[in-house]
């Protein structure tokens, strides 16, 4: 993925592997990512028939904030999120034999959607590759082509979003992550190092970097996203959200912002404690948090 290294090791990124706990599985790993919480056991038997997700996320606050989402990909989503997204296209992944026509499902959307500036928050989930993980394994011939592809349309995207910038002059953040990962036999679910180790990347020219200041990439949970993404879209941080807010996203922000976003994270935890953990005392109740303004970000 030569763009995607390019931005990892030059550009205005953060890069991490981001631990997401079994069951590796989609539905509850689509849950930890936007509650920011783990959920139980008890999702691997609902995976293939999803609830709506009725517990504090991210796009249920985002909605709530008068934000306009779109969604293109795996229909996980769209179950979870059913009433939520001002227009969605979702694809089944039950027919895992096919790797081309899930991601172009995807991809036919692409150059209209990113033309248009009547949205806030695009969400696209391909299962291309995790496709061909299942049909011939991490070492298929068919993983590098479908890398390229996948590499090419992050450049699609980032290119997209640089140039609506120069108009709007207000930075955008891009997300790439997955789910779950893949094990040595392409198959996922369990506990093994190639399943949980996912790769989180956050790309925005918001971000200050050096050059030459290439870090190794650290660990962090899954679950961190949910609060990271509230914080970046000036939402509240869900409820149950059990997440630390990764602090390279914010680094570049004056000292007294940086402190309010962690106190809002602190406070949110805090609460989280209190509620239940009945042991846990806190000698004086936190203020209430305000959140402040925050800049306009889509992607
Ligand atoms: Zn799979």
């Amino acid at each position: 993925m030569p763009y995607t290294t390019y931005l990892v090791e030059k550009g205005a990124s953060h890069s991490f592997v981001a631990e997401a706990k079994p069951p590796t599985v989609t539905m509850p790993r689509i849950k930890a990512l936007m509650t920011g919480s783990l959920p139980g056991f008890i999702d691997v038997v609902r995976n293939l028939n999803s609830p709506a997700l009725l517990e504090d996320n991210v796009i249920t606050q985002a909605k709530a904030a008068g934000k306009r989402m779109i969604f293109y990909g795996d229909e996980t989503w769209v179950k979870l999120f059913p009433q939520h997204f001002v227009e969605y296209d979702g694809t089944t992944s039950f027919f895992v034999s096919d790797y081309t026509e899930v991601d172009d499902n995807v991809t036919r959307h692409l150059d209209k959607v990113l033309k248009r500036g009547d949205w806030d928050v695009l969400i696209l989930h391909y299962l291309g590759l995790d496709h061909i993980g299942h049909i011939s394994g991490p070492s298929s011939p068919l993983i590098g082509h479908k890398l390229s592809e996948m590499d090419s349309i992050l450049m699609k995207i980032h290119t997209s979003l640089l140039s609506e910038e120069r108009e709007n002059l207000s930075p955008n953040l891009l997300v790439l992550c997955g789910d779950h990962g893949m094990s040595e036999t392409g198959s996922h679910g369990a506990s093994s190092m190639e399943e949980v180790n996912t790769p989180l990347i956050l790309i925005s020219s918001a971000f200050e970097r050096k050059p030459g200041d290439i870090r190794r990439p650290k660990h962090v949970q899954q679950t961190d996203l949910a609060a990271t993404l509230a914080i970046g879209l000036g939402l509240p941080i869900p409820e149950n959200s059990v997440g630390s807010l990764l602090f390279p996203s914010i680094e570049g922000r004056p000292v007294r912002e940086q402190l309010r976003f962690l106190h809002l994270n602190a406070v949110q935890l805090s609460k989280l404690l209190q509620e239940n953990v009945p042991s846990y005392k806190k000698g004086s109740n936190p203020a209430p948090a305000q959140h402040p303004a925050s800049t306009e970000q889509q992607g």
